[in-house]
């Protein structure tokens, strides 16, 4: 019989959106699916894989992005790219995907912000990679800017290696100055409790025509409303958090969804999110 049980593991995972968007992806999708939470750490993979290997698949967040990659079978091409996996199907074989660049190009895609030209992208961690690769793989001509250049640089000189088109400069996000198609956050600038804080100037905002912002808590950050009344195009985080999750349906159950659905799932989470959060 097939597996119906998924879950999402992290370590330690307090409050997570996770069960409530994919309980609902399930629902929509008219598949059967139970989904749970699991706080596993790295050291306790080797006694729990077991048990993940009885589920129908798991999504990974941090810290086991990387810890689970030895327990899989096969990577596909993006999570061997990224070195990382936050989806796993397990079938006749364990595969790992990554979800979070398709979540990412998917709320750009449903935001109408197209994906080229002079692009910023603020912070250097998992975001800010998923945001540079995907921006390079694009074509775009980058600037990565970070509170450490020498962060960024390390990042860039990373994403070159990989992607050896990619067309990137480093600079501090003080020294951000210049005309944006599209300004990426990839900090937690401005995220819940500190939500009067914005990662980059106004000035520097108001030279970009297209904002995203990783962050999903508020829905709409203090980056995304400046962003709105200076008449730019802007999309939150909540968007890819759902989409990334909308992959790992299409992954597991070949699941398509309609994307009215899509965006009131969004608004929905973002409803729960304020029950959980506020
Ligand atoms: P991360 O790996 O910890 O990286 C955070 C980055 O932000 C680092 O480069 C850090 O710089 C920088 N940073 C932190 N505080 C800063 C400050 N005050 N000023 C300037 N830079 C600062 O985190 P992440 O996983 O990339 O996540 C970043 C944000 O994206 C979080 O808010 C997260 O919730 C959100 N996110 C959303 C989604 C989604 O689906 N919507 C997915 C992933 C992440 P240092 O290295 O110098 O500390």
């Amino acid at each position: 019989m097939q597996k119906r049980n998924f879950a999402v593991i992290g370590h330690p995972i307090g409050h997570t959106m996770s069960p409530f968007i994919h309980k609902r992806l399930f629902e929509l999708a008219g598949e059967k699916g139970d989904y749970t939470i699991f706080d596993v750490s790295p050291h306790e993979l080797p006694e729990k894989i077991t048990a993940l290997n009885e589920l129908g698949g798991y999504n990974i967040t941090i810290p086991n992005k990387q810890a689970i990659i030895p327990y899989l079978d096969r990577l596909d091409k993006k999570a061997a790219l990224y070195g990382s996996v936050n989806t796993v199907k397990n079938g006749s074989v364990r595969e790992g995907f990554t979800t979070d660049p398709d979540g990412f190009l998917k709320a750009l895609e449903a935001g109408n912000i197209s994906f080229s030209g002079n692009i910023a992208i603020i912070g250097c961690g998992g975001a800010a990679r998923t945001f540079l690769y995907e921006a390079a793989l694009a074509g775009c001509h980058i600037t990565l800017a970070a509170r450490d250049v020498n962060k960024a640089d390390f990042l860039a000189k990373e994403a070159v290696q990989k992607i050896p088109h990619a067309d990137i400069k480093t600079c501090l996000i003080s020294d951000l100055n210049g005309d944006f198609d599209l300004l990426a956050n990839a900090t937690p600038v401005g995220m819940y409790p500190h939500i009067d804080n914005m990662p980059v100037s106004e000035k520097a905002l108001s030279k970009c025509r297209n904002v995203f912002d990783a962050i999903y808590n508020p829905l709409e950050t203090v980056l995304i409303k400046k962003a709105k009344a200076n008449g730019s195009n802007a999309v939150g985080g909540m968007s890819m958090l759902v989409w990334q999750a909308v992959a790992a349906h299409e992954i597991w159950d070949n699941s398509v969804y309609n994307i009215s659905d899509i965006n009131q799932l969004i608004l929905d989470s973002a409803a729960e999110m304020k029950k959980i959060f506020y």
